[in-house]
């Protein structure tokens, strides 16, 4: 019964750094977020010791009347959330949630039809080393010059390809999708669309973002994006077809025992992105990526060759191009830690630097948005990155202890955790 301190201090060190990361500096990765106090309770509790392979009401296992109460409440909470009728809120991940819908589906060997890895598609989406790329047949779609998903391109891979299975869904993209458009065009192929929705599930949450589930045959999200809960996965489905399928693909098809922890701490998130101040969080979100943008395309800025990818956003993040800057990706990214805001670097369509070093960073705003940030918070923030980037090389001295004193401000201003040691 020792606490963690007291067991085992290596252990609880790495945690209190981290803990001190978080609250110290400014967390700009689009994909994190801070789960609140709620969640990660239900997230360290008991219902971590219980075993209950398969669900509510249907286990393989004795003792599972009150995790069937807290999964029961997680399916009901987020079909109301997202209007869908079907369920699963096991995944262990969002890339678990991917591998069951996919097989849920469709059979190895058929043809996805998914948005390039280099254009802003994720892994499980069809990438060469992933289960989806090895197991299916892959055709890629593309944006466009100006960073816009290609619909042109889509229909036309569609008809020339006739896919089993066409992926709308992002990883690194700063606009909504056409999901009447992706809907049409299966139709037309006779195709299934399945939306991966893993980044922008809080905003459709807050009706902020169209929601796909009426158009999809099935949705997967991650939970701890801009979702803002557990780190997990969810499958949905606006009707009950593929019902049967989803559930034995996760279990017993890819996984044993659900999380029912990490399920608890999920229904808390799905009360959570019910509320107003929720949909008021989602929209500081939005609003902060898009000063973000906008400062970012003001010509002191892009005269040190520092763009924005499709002029801008209509979500969390930005997508920023240094293809015309003497800074690649990872300088960029090591200039942002120096002064303490995290982001990470990433790829941008038709790169012409490697992949570890890339052209490009992606800026999200969720982080922040939860730790209270709001219109000039987020205008501060913008000109520390536009400073930042704009800084002459070598970057240090008196510019970045400025630079990062403004950074130490702004976390000072909105306390983290304020109840954690
Ligand atoms: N789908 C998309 C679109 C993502 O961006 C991600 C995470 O980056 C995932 C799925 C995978 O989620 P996880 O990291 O939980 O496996």
């Amino acid at each position: 019964n020792s606490s963690l301190h007291e067991l085992d201090p290596d252990v609880a060190a790495a945690v209190d750094a981290e803990l001190n990361r978080q609250q110290s500096t400014l967390e700009m990765i689009a994909s994190e977020n801070f789960a609140p106090v709620a969640v990660m309770e239900a997230q360290g509790s008991v219902l971590t010791n219980k075993y209950a392979e398969g669900y509510p009401g249907r286990r393989y296992y004795g003792g599972c009347e009150h995790v069937d109460v807290a999964e029961q409440i997680a399916i009901d909470r987020v079909k109301d959330l997202f209007g869908a009728e079907y369920a699963n809120v096991q995944p262990h991940s969002g890339a678990s949630a991917n591998q069951a819908a996919l097989f849920a589906i469709a059979q190895p060997g058929d043809t996805i039809l998914g948005l390039d890895l280099a254009h802003g598609g994720h892994l499980t989406h069809g990438m060469r080393l992933n289960f989806s790329g090895k197991q299916f047949n892959v055709v890629a779609y593309h944006v466009d010059e100006g960073g816009l998903v290609d619909m042109a391109e889509v229909e036309r891979l569609a008809k020339e390809n006739s896919p089993k299975v066409i992926i709308a869904g992002w990883s690194a993209y700063p606009r909504q999708l056409d999901f009447a458009a992706f809907r049409r065009i299966a139709d037309e192929v006779g195709a299934l669309l399945w939306v991966d929705m893993a980044h922008f599930a809080g905003l459709v949450a807050a009706g902020l973002h169209p929601n796909p589930v009426p158009y999809a045959d099935v949705v997967t999200s991650t939970t701890h994006k801009t979702l803002g809960g557990p780190r997990g996965g969810i499958i949905l489905a606006r009707n009950k077809d593929f019902a049967k399928k989803l559930n034995s693909a996760v279990f017993p098809g890819f996984q044993g025992g659900p999380l029912e922890h990490v399920i608890a701490a999920k229904a808390v998130s799905f009360k959570i992105a019910a509320t107003e101040e929720f949909k008021e969080r989602q929209q500081r979100t939005l609003d902060g990526a898009r000063i973000l943008a906008e400062r970012l395309v003001q010509s002191d800025v892009t005269e040190h060759g520092v763009s924005v990818l499709s002029g801008g956003t209509d979500v969390h993040l930005v997508l920023v191009d240094l293809r015309n800057s003497d800074l690649n990706g990872q300088e960029a990214e090591d200039r942002l830690h120096e002064v303490g805001i995290t982001v990470n670097r990433n790829a941008v369509p038709n790169d012409p630097r490697p992949p570890m070093t890339t052209s490009g960073l992606r800026i999200g705003t969720p982080a922040l948005a939860t730790r209270g940030f709001d219109i000039a918070d987020f205008t501060e923030v913008a000109d520390i990155i536009a400073e930042t980037l704009k800084a002459p090389s070598p970057f240090g001295g008196s510019d970045k202890d400025a630079l990062a004193g403004r950074v130490k401000a702004l976390a000072d201003k909105h306390p983290l955790y304020p109840g954690l040691k």
